[in-house]
């Protein structure tokens, strides 16, 4: 059984501040060791439940947060940007049984510690097909689209609640409950650990592959909190301008998409201005 464990940092313990998954920050430096943590936990839990081998795909921003000299020897990670399927990479690989979602939270324009959908601002929501989507909830798709089930969700209270709108079945972890988008009520990484390592070897059990969902179209809208970003966003091909801070478009498959989206939010996030934004 092969796992993949897809990690991002606005999720893991003790993260509650922009400064705790902003590379470079001293902040970012201590809370490392924390996401780390979490990591080794799902390594653990699924290596208990039965995983022949898991591979750790960072998923945080330059995709250079995790500490290799710390990880369980068990796993191997992959680190660093531009790739493939970008947070999901590694389910297109037929021998994968199930994938997991580590640190993860809630999107734009929900509660949730740390919430934001791939832009840490600018965009106010994102909906695939009318119903408001998360970066858990857009990875799923493409799990999905692979035959790939998510069996385990990290994060905060919320995000566990998130879970539950693309994989219901999947066990969940919550490290901290959420207070505001800033702050949280957080456990120790010493009970976090424990409470992560047996979730992971619970939804080991869930790790089968499924049929691939190949026969979808999703029909994507993205908000900004500006008109420009929509102006500049609409450029990008098969993206159209649906309102003064809105674009959508349509996409024959999950990986389609995740394609595109990715595209949109880059040439969002060129388009920001410091102040106005
Ligand atoms: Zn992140």
């Amino acid at each position: 059984m092969r796992v993949v464990i897809s990690a991002d940092m606005e999720g893991a313990t003790g993260v509650t501040w922009p400064d705790d998954c902003e590379p470079g920050n001293p902040a970012w430096q201590r809370c490392r060791a924390l996401f780390t943590s979490d990591v080794n936990a799902a390594v653990a839990g699924f290596f208990d439940g039965g995983a022949s081998s898991v591979l750790v795909n960072e998923a945080h921003s330059t995709m250079r947060n995790l500490l290799l000299e710390d990880l369980d020897p068990r796993a191997e990670m992959l680190t660093g940007r531009h790739k493939d399927l970008t947070m999901v990479e590694g389910v297109q690989h037929p021998d994968v049984s199930g994938v997991a979602f580590v640190g993860y939270h809630t999107g734009a324009g929900a509660e949730g510690v740390l919430a934001h959908t791939y832009l840490g601002n600018s965009i106010t929501g994102v909906r695939v097909d009318g119903v408001p989507a998360s970066e858990g909830y857009l990875n799923s798709l493409v799990a999905a689209e692979f035959g790939v089930p998510v069996t385990l969700v990290t994060g905060d209270d919320l995000t566990c609640r998130d879970a539950a709108t693309y994989a219901p079945d999947a066990v969940t972890a919550a490290v901290k409950d959420c207070v505001s988008r800033y702050a949280a009520v957080c456990r120790p990484p010493a009970v976090t650990f424990e409470l992560i390592r047996a979730a992971a070897e619970r939804a080991a059990a869930l790790c089968v592959r499924a049929e691939p969902v190949t026969d979808r179209t999703f029909e994507v809208e993205v908000e900004f909190d500006a008109t420009h970003l929509a102006a500049a966003t609409a450029a990008v091909p098969t993206v159209r301008r649906t309102d003064v801070r809105r674009v959508a478009f349509t996409a024959d498959s999950a990986y389609a998409m995740i394609r595109t989206f990715k595209t949109v939010t880059t040439v969002a996030a060129a388009a920001v201005e410091n102040t106005y934004g």
